[in-house]
């Protein structure tokens, strides 16, 4: 029984130890189980070899060749080392920069296999400076040719540490677990949908021996994931039926009065929902509740009215958001709604407070001085302990899982919860996923609101862009220009907001007010700049997705988004939702390179052509159809890889109903103790909120 052996932490992997250890962190890659879940995003068939006198110039080609000499010359960067290669057809020239070290290791005689996107012909010889290689062992027994001379698998890395390393790393570890790995669904269902093999399909999706094998392990795979993600689902579920809680809702007038100080009227959706919601938080049972609506919608006045009737009733309220900006402009929103009403404590916990200052927000939240408590994941470490926790709502809940909503429950004996979120799931999809909650919509924008005006330039219009940027700060609006992080510690796009910053700055908008914000910014600098903001003290804000969810400012008329093709449309329209929040024109303009694939020049028209997140959802659910191999984070919809929850609903329909008819005869599992162990390996932490047994 070997998987327990997949909670091995990164560090204790041989070959990676602890500084290595930080960089597979970055990765969201913690123990031996995240590793060998680690998929390759797409696959170079590098089996066929190419004769060097064929090569061709733009296309991923393997060569087999021979170390015949060495060469040097002198270039800008100093001496650099060439590696002759030759396969009889012609010569080949390794061009080493900094790579001396490789003069030790292809050794004259020696076979290689090289592969490399970059083969070209110059200077009157084939050559490369971007190769991979791997020595060619002919008598065969060590010759496992991991990088080359067979399909490899390609995965998504960080600066330091290299596809190669990742790859020797999973492999290493597969051929460890190869054969005595068990395989966790019951045999039953393996038998009903013909399923391959546990152990064999986790090698396979690394190192499949053919293309067409790839799509079947995957699917074993995209079985499993959402087999266990409906387990949970069914055990939660399982759990609430049973548990009848304790509070008990009699008073309303806090809210009746706070309703009446609004300086708009709610609409009917709101007041729909609201009504929905109160009745759970009435009822004996838990609530467990998705709000889904539209960016701009106004749920956040919902959420704080559930909030209200907690509060009058003497529970505590605690309202997490997935990020610090979000949370701290929820903590203003809300003094905001409140200001008439004394008697309602709001605290604000985030993870970069002083210690002082946490200690005492931290003993206001225990001793119930504290009554709405606003936060970021700060609010599920364990150092915070609520006095008498009756509602958690959860907002934008695409940026959580599953698992941090189960470890609130932790906090509160029997809390409601309460989701809300913006990401416009077709329901069907969000009764599967979200399976064990009910679901309220917001479908009417409240009154007075003036759509936004979807434009789309190339980068050789920015002339006419910066024009309109000007016209409207002239005009005393304010503006965004978004920049695209693929992950926060991408230094390449970084260095683009902070050098365009620069630009802005100093040159293009020098009369105007420009700020600059991103995720890595220091929590008080990113408050300070979003205050800013906020006030009309920042006039143009050179910004990362940090300002993706959730941000409001009225004043805002113009949202820039530069390099718009590397966005997903979901990320595109959360964009698009900071503006447009009031009767001012405003206009969302996308910035494109000339040069896009088919599926991003529709994407944009699909932005120009429509407003509505839910037809823009249903777009987008066509264009991804047989599209990407393995799922993107483009849609905002959780990440299942390799399942993909728009081509795998199938799928996700049996892995579902297998999983509740099992929970339904065995709550405890009893009779499946490999399935549970396994579900302790993927789930361990989440499972003892489950509490099994
Ligand atoms: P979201 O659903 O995106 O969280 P918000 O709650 O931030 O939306 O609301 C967006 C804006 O609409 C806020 O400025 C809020 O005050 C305002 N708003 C909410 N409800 C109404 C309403 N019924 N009438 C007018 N404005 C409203
Ligand atoms: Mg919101």
């Amino acid at each position: 029984m070997l998987l327990s052996e997949l909670n091995k932490e990164i560090r204790f992997i041989k070959g990676v130890g602890e500084a290595r250890a930080r960089l597979f962190h970055k990765l969201n890659i913690y123990n031996l189980f995240d590793l060998l879940t680690f998929y390759p995003f797409r696959y170079e068939d590098r089996r066929n070899f190419t004769k060097i006198i064929n090569l061709q110039k733009g296309i991923g080609q393997t060569v087999l060749a021979e170390v015949i000499g060495y060469d040097e010359f002198y270039s800008s960067r100093g001496r650099v080392l060439k590696i002759l290669v030759s396969d009889n057809t012609a010569v080949l020239s390794l061009i080493c920069y900094n790579r001396n070290f490789l003069k030790k290791i292809l050794l004259k005689g020696m076979k290689v296999f090289l592969f490399s996107n970059k083969f070209e012909y110059k200077y009157r010889q084939f050559q490369t400076s971007e190769f991979d290689f791997e020595i060619f062992d002919e008598k065969g027994e060590s010759n496992i040719n991991l990088h080359t001379n067979r399909i490899v698998p390609v995965y998504h890395t960080t600066e330091k540490l290299s596809v190669k390393m990742i790859r020797k790393l999973i492999f290493q570890e597969l051929e460890k677990l190869r054969e005595q790995m068990d395989d966790p669904l019951p045999a039953y269902i393996r038998k009903k949908y013909k399923l391959k093999d546990f152990a064999v399909c986790h090698y396979k999706i690394h190192f499949p021996s053919d293309l067409k094998e790839i799509e079947i392990v995957r699917q074993r795979l995209a079985f499993d994931r959402f087999f266990f993600l409906e387990l949970m689902l069914a055990l939660n579920k399982h759990k609430t039926v049973l548990i009848e809680k304790k509070q008990n809702y009699i008073k309303e007038n806090t809210v009746k009065g706070f309703v009446q100080t609004l300086p708009f009227e709610l609409t009917n959706d709101q007041k729909q929902v609201i009504q929905e919601i109160f009745g759970d938080m009435k009822d004996k049972k838990m609530m467990n509740r998705l709000l889904m609506g539209d960016v701009g919608s106004g749920k956040t006045v919902v959420g704080l009215l559930a909030s209200l009737l907690a509060c009058e009733n003497g529970y505590q309220v605690c309202l997490m958001a997935p990020t610090e900006i979000l949370a701290s402009q929820h903590y203003q929103t809300i003094l905001q709604y409140l200001k008439g009403f004394s008697g309602v404590p709001v605290v604000l916990l985030t993870g970069k407070q002083k210690s002082k200052e946490k200690e005492e927000k931290l003993k206001a939240i225990s001793n119930h001085s504290g009554q709405i408590i606003i936060g970021t994941h700060a609010l599920i470490q364990e150092d915070v302990r609520f006095n008498n926790l009756g509602l958690v709502i959860i907002d934008e809940q695409h940026r959580f899982g599953v698992r941090q909503r189960a470890l609130l429950h932790l906090k509160g004996d029997t809390p409601d919860v309460l989701v809300m979120t913006a990401t416009p799931i077709p329901r069907t999809l969000a009764l599967t996923v979200y399976g064990d909650l009910e679901i309220s919509m917001i479908k009417e924008m409240p009154p007075g609101r003036k759509p936004a005006v979807t434009k789309w330039f190339s980068q050789t219009q920015m002339q006419k862009v910066y024009q309109l940027l000007e016209e409207q700060m002239r005009d005393k609006k304010q503006v965004y220009v978004v920049y695209p992080l693929v992950s926060e510690s991408d230094k390449m796009d970084l260095k683009n907001a902070e050098g365009m910053f620069q630009t802005f700055k100093e040159k293009v908008f020098n009369d105007f007010r420009v700020g600059l914000i991103h995720g890595q910014m220091k929590k008080d600098l990113k408050d300070n700049t979003m205050d800013e903001f906020r006030q009309g003290k920042i006039d143009l804000l050179v910004a990362t997705t940090v300002i993706e969810v959730g941000v409001d400012v009225a004043n805002a008329s113009v949202m820039v988004v530069e390099h718009a093709e590397r966005f997903g449309l979901a990320q595109l329209h959360q964009l698009r939702g900071r503006i447009g929040r009031s009767d001012i024109q405003s206009y969302c303009i996308l910035i494109t390179s000339q040069r896009l694939t088919n599926e991003a020049r529709m994407r944009m028209r699909a932005m120009v052509n429509f407003n509505d997140g839910f037809k823009l959802a249903e777009v987008d659910l066509e264009l991804r159809g047989p599209g990407e191999m393995m799922g993107t984070r483009q849609t905002g919809l959780p990440d299942y890889r390799p399942a993909d929850l728009i081509k795998d609903t199938k799928i996700l329909q049996a892995a579902r109903k297998e999983a509740f008819e099992l929970i339904d005869r065995d709550p405890q599992m009893q009779g499946f103790p490999v399935l549970e162990k396994a579900l302790k390996t993927e789930f361990h932490e989440r499972l003892n909120l489950v509490q099994v047994g």
